[in-house]
C-alpha cells in the first residue's frame, strides 16, 4: 500500500503580492514585459521549492497564471473572439490582457463598489464567479463557426521550465467539458457543448505534447461535475474522456471538487481515466460510494484538506477515518480538496494576530505540512509523527474549548430566538402608511446606495492614520468635513434622501468585522478574487457579538448637519457571512444567526438615536446560493431568516431599505419577497429594467428602487435616457411603489463623474414624476 500527497494548485500572488505589483507595473507602462515575466518565473519556482520541501511528491505546474486560469484556456485552444485579434499576436500579452480588462488607460480603473471591472474602447470578456468561491474567470466566448487550434503551450512550456528546476510536475488543464460549460455565445439558442467534437483534438494535441515533454501524468480539472448536468452534459463526459483515451502514454487526473460527484458518480466512475480525485471535505459522505464503485486499477486521489478555509486540520480525526481504508487498494493519494488558489499563503507572515487565533489556523503553505504528515501517518503508521500528532491535537482541543469559541450569553440568546423576532409589527401595508405619514417623502424619491468616491484624498487620511501619522482627532475631522460636504451637495441637488457617504469605511465588510467580537484579521492573508485584484476576507473565529453600536457616532453627526432624512448604513449578516472566512464548527446557519443578532442590535441603536431610514446592505446573497439545486431552498430559508432577524426589531414607522448588486431575480423571488423590506434598490440599468418582470410576476408589494444609473460604466448617463427607464419601470410596476437611485455605491468612482450623474438622476425623477 502506498499513500503519496498530491497538490492540486498552489496560489500564484505570491506570498507579498508580487504578482499584483508586476502586472499593474506593466499595466501602467512601468515595467516592460521581460521584467513582468522574470516576477512570475521567480513566483513559479519559489512555489515548486516551497512544495518540494514541504514534503509534497506531486507538485502541479500549469497552475499559474498572470491573470485567470479559464482565461488562459480560452487563449490556448484558440478561442478568441474577432475583436481581439486585431490587437496582437494570438498568443501576446496585448491579446491576453484586452480579453482579461479591455484595452483602457491605467488610472481609468475603476469598477462598481463590490469590484467588479469595466472596459474601455475594447471591452473586456465578461466575468463571473468560479463555482461557489469568491474567485471570478473570464467567460469563454464562442460562436457556432468556433475553430480550435492549440495557440499556446503554456502547460508544456511550465512543465519544461520546473524541469529544468528540478521538478518532475503534474500539469494541470481546465477539462473541455467543464470549459464549455462555462462558455456562452451570444448566437441564441446555440449550446456550446455542441463545439466539442471539434475541441478534443486540440485537447489531444495538448496531452501529446505534454507527454513528449516528459510528463506522465495530468491533472484533469472538471469541476463541473459536482453541478446539476443534463443528460447531453454528462454524455458529453463520456465522449470526451473516451476520446482522450487514445492519446498513448500519458495518464490523467481527474480532479472534481467543490461538492459530491452525486448523481454524477456513475458517469465520473466509468470514464477510463486513470485517476479520480474527490472533495471529501465537502462532501465526506461519497468516500464509501466512490471506494464501492471505483475500478480496482483506479488511483484515488481523496480530498482531505480544506482548500477553501484557514482552519488547522484535526490530524488525529482523518486518522481515525481513512487509516481503516487504506489497505483497500494498493496506492491511494491524498490531497487538499480543491486547489490551495482560495486559501492566504502563509501564515508565518501574521505577526500580529491573536497568538491564540493564529494556532488554529493553517493558510496554504501550513495545508502542504499538513498533508505530507498525514501522507506519513497514513503510510508509516501515526506513530512516525506523533509529536506533530500531540501538537495538533493541543490546538484542536484549545480551539474547541476555548471561551472565544464557546460565549455562553451570545449561545443562549441566538437559542431563545423566536418567530416574533424575525417579524415586523404590522404588515407591509399598514407600515408604509406610516413611513410615509412621517418621512412625507415626494412620489418617486430619489437617493444612492451609500458610498461616495473613496478619493485618493480619503485613503491618504485613512492610511496616515493607520500608520500613526495622522492623529485619531484630525482623521475625525478629515472625515466630518468630507461628509459634510457630501451631505451639503446632496441638499444641493435635491436628493430626497440623504447617504453621509461612508468615507470612515475601509470595506462594508470588514468595517463592521472589526467592530464585532468573534472577528480576526490577517495583514497578508491575501487570496485572489480576480485579476490584480486580491481581497483579505475577515476571519470569523468565535462567537459574534456587537461590544458597542458600530456606526451610531457617525450616523449621529451625519443627520445633525441636515434636517432631511439621512440613512442608518448597514452591512446585512448573509454578505458578512458570506465575505468571510467561516468557523467549520459549526454551521454557517448558526454563525449567520450570531451575525443577524449582532446586526439587530445595531438597527435598534440607530433606531433609538432617531435614524428614520435604516439600510441592510445584502450584496452577497444570491452568491451564497449553493451549486446544487436541491439545497436551495434550506440556504434561502436561513439566510432571509438572518436579514430578518436583524431588521425586524424596528417600530413600524421606521423604513428598512435592502440593496442587491445584480439583477436576476427570477429563481429567488419568493424570497427576496420573503424578506419583506419596506424598500429593495437592486441593478436593473443595464437590462433596460426587463429583469424588473420577476417582480412584476411576483406582483412584489413593496417599494423599490431599480438602478438607474449604471455605475459600472464609464459613461455618464444622461437626465433623458434615465427618464425614459423610469417610464418603463413605473409601467411595470405602480409609480407609487418606485425610487429613484444608481445601481450600487459610488465609492470606485469620481466625483467628476458622480457629480453630473446625480444632477441628471434627479432630473429625470422630476421629469418622470410630471409623466407618470
Ligand atoms: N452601501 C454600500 C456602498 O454604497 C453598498 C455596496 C454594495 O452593494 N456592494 O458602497
Ligand atoms: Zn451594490
Amino acid at each position: 500500500m502506498s499513500v503519496t500527497a498530491a497538490n492540486l494548485g498552489f496560489p500564484r500572488i505570491g506570498p507579498r503580492r508580487e504578482l499584483k505589483t508586476a502586472v499593474e507595473a506593466y499595466w501602467a507602462g512601468k515595467a516592460d514585459e521581460a521584467q513582468l515575466l522574470d516576477t512570475a518565473r521567480r513566483l513559479r519556482a519559489a512555489t515548486w521549492d516551497r512544495q518540494k520541501a514541504a514534503g509534497i511528491a506531486v507538485i502541479p505546474s500549469n497552475d499559474f497564471s498572470l491573470y485567470d486560469q479559464v482565461l488562459d484556456t480560452s487563449v490556448m485552444v484558440g478561442a478568441i473572439p474577432d475583436i481581439y485579434r486585431g490587437l496582437g499576436a494570438p498568443d501576446s500579452l496585448a491579446v491576453y490582457f484586452a480579453m482579461a480588462r479591455g484595452t483602457r488607460t491605467a488610472d481609468d480603473d475603476a469598477g462598481c463598489a463590490h469590484g467588479h471591472g469595466k472596459g474601455g474602447d475594447v471591452p473586456a470578456q465578461e466575468m463571473t464567479k468560479w463555482f461557489d468561491t469568491n474567485y471570478h474567470y473570464m467567460v469563454p466566448e464562442v460562436s457556432p463557426d468556433q475553430g480550435f487550434a492549440l495557440a499556446t503551450a503554456k502547460p508544456v512550456d511550465h512543465f519544461r521550465e520546473a524541469r529544468a528546476l528540478g521538478h518532475h510536475t503534474r500539469p494541470v488543464i481546465l477539462g473541455p467539458v467543464t470549459w464549455l460549460l462555462l462558455a456562452k455565445s451570444k448566437a441564441e439558442g446555440f449550446d456550446p457543448l455542441s463545439l466539442l467534437p471539434r475541441l478534443l483534438p486540440v485537447y489531444a494535441d495538448l496531452l501529446g505534447r505534454l507527454r513528449d515533454a516528459g510528463a506522465d501524468w495530468v491533472q484533469i480539472d472538471e469541476p463541473a461535475l459536482v453541478l446539476d448536468l443534463s443528460d447531453a452534459a454528462r454524455a458529453a463526459y463520456v465522449s470526451a474522456y473516451g476520446e482522450l483515451a487514445k492519446v498513448d502514454g500519458i495518464k490523467l487526473m481527474l480532479a472534481t471538487y467543490f461538492g459530491a460527484l452525486g448523481d454524477n458518480l456513475k458517469t465520473a466512475l466509468s470514464l477510463p481515466v486513470a485517476g479520480l480525485h474527490v472533495d471529501l471535505v465537502r462532501a465526506p459522505e461519497q468516500l464509501d460510494a466512490v471506494l464501492a464503485g471505483a475500478r480496482k486499477d483506479l488511483l484515488l486521489s481523496l480530498g482531505l484538506i480544506d482548500g477553501r478555509n484557514i482552519w488547522k486540520a484535526d490530524l488525529t480525526a482523518l486518522l481515525d477515518r481513512y487509516e481503516p481504508i487504506m489497505k483497500s487498494r494498493s496506492a491511494f493519494q491524498i490531497a487538499p480538496s480543491c486547489s490551495l488558489l482560495h486559501t492566504p499563503i502563509d501564515l508565518a507572515l501574521e505577526t500580529k494576530l491573536d497568538p491564540q487565533v493564529k494556532d488554529w489556523l493553517a493558510f496554504a503553505a501550513q495545508k502542504l505540512e499538513e498533508l505530507s504528515l498525514l501522507g506519513l501517518g497514513l503510510s508509516n503508521g501515526r506513530y512516525v509523527i506523533s509529536d506533530e500528532l500531540l501538537a495538533n491535537a493541543d490546538s484542536i482541543q484549545g480551539r474547541r474549548n476555548s471561551p472565544l469559541t464557546n460565549d455562553r450569553k451570545v449561545r443562549d440568546r441566538a437559542a431563545r430566538i423566536t418567530g416574533d423576532w424575525a417579524r415586523r409589527k404590522a404588515p407591509f401595508a399598514d407600515r408604509i402608511k406610516a413611513q410615509q405619514a412621517r418621512l412625507n417623502l415626494p412620489l418617486l424619491p430619489t437617493t444612492t446606495i451609500g458610498s461616495f468616491p473613496q478619493t485618493a484624498e480619503v485613503r491618504k487620511a485613512r492610511s496616515a492614520h493607520d500608520k500613526g501619522e495622522l492623529d485619531t482627532a484630525g482623521y475625525e475631522r478629515f472625515l466630518r468635513e468630507e461628509t459634510a460636504r457630501a451631505i451639503a451637495w446632496q441638499e444641493e441637488i435635491g436628493i430626497d434622501v440623504l447617504v453621509h457617504g461612508e468615507f470612515e469605511r475601509n470595506d462594508m465588510v470588514q468595517y463592521f468585522g472589526e467592530q464585532l467580537a468573534g472577528f480576526a484579521f490577517s495583514r497578508a492573508g491575501w487570496v485572489q478574487s480576480y485579476g490584480s485584484r486580491c481581497v483579505r476576507p475577515p476571519i470569523i473565529y468565535g462567537d459574534v457579538s456587537r461590544p458597542k453600536p458600530m456606526t451610531v457616532a457617525w450616523w449621529h453627526y451625519a443627520q445633525s448637519v441636515t434636517a432631511r432624512p439621512m440613512k442608518g448604513m448597514l452591512t446585512g449578516p448573509v454578505t458578512i457571512l458570506n465575505w468571510s472566512f467561516v468557523r467549520d464548527d459549526q454551521s454557517r446557519e448558526e454563525t449567520c444567526r450570531q451575525i443577524a443578532l449582532a446586526i439587530r442590535d445595531e438597527v435598534l441603536d440607530l433606531e433609538a438615536a432617531g435614524a428614520r431610514i435604516i439600510q441592510i446592505d445584502e450584496a452577497a446573497l444570491r452568491e451564497g446560493l449553493p451549486l446544487r439545486r436541491a439545497d436551495w431552498q434550506h440556504y434561502l430559508d436561513w439566510a432571509v431568516e438572518s436579514f430578518r432577524i436583524s431588521a425586524a426589531g424596528v417600530a413600524d414607522e421606521t423604513q428598512i431599505h435592502t440593496h442587491m448588486c445584480y439583477s436576476e431575480f427570477n429563481e429567488i423571488i419568493d424570497s427576496i419577497g420573503a424578506m419583506d423590506a419596506d424598500v429593495i434598490s437592486i441593478e436593473t440599468s443595464r437590462s433596460k429594467m426587463e429583469l424588473l418582470d420577476a417582480f412584476v410576476d411576483y406582483a412584489y408589494p413593496n417599494e423599490i428602487g431599480p438602478g438607474v444609473y449604471d455605475i459600472h460604466s464609464p459613461r455618464i448617463p444622461t437626465t433623458r435616457e434615465m427618464e425614459a427607464l423610469l417610464i418603463k419601470a413605473g409601467e411595470r410596476l405602480s409609480a407609487r411603489q418606485l425610487w429613484v437611485n444608481p445601481d450600487c455605491g459610488l465609492k470606485t468612482r469620481k466625483w467628476e463623474d458622480v457629480k453630473p450623474a446625480l444632477v441628471a438622476m434627479v432630473d429625470a425623477a422630476k421629469a418622470a414624476r410630471a409623466a407618470l
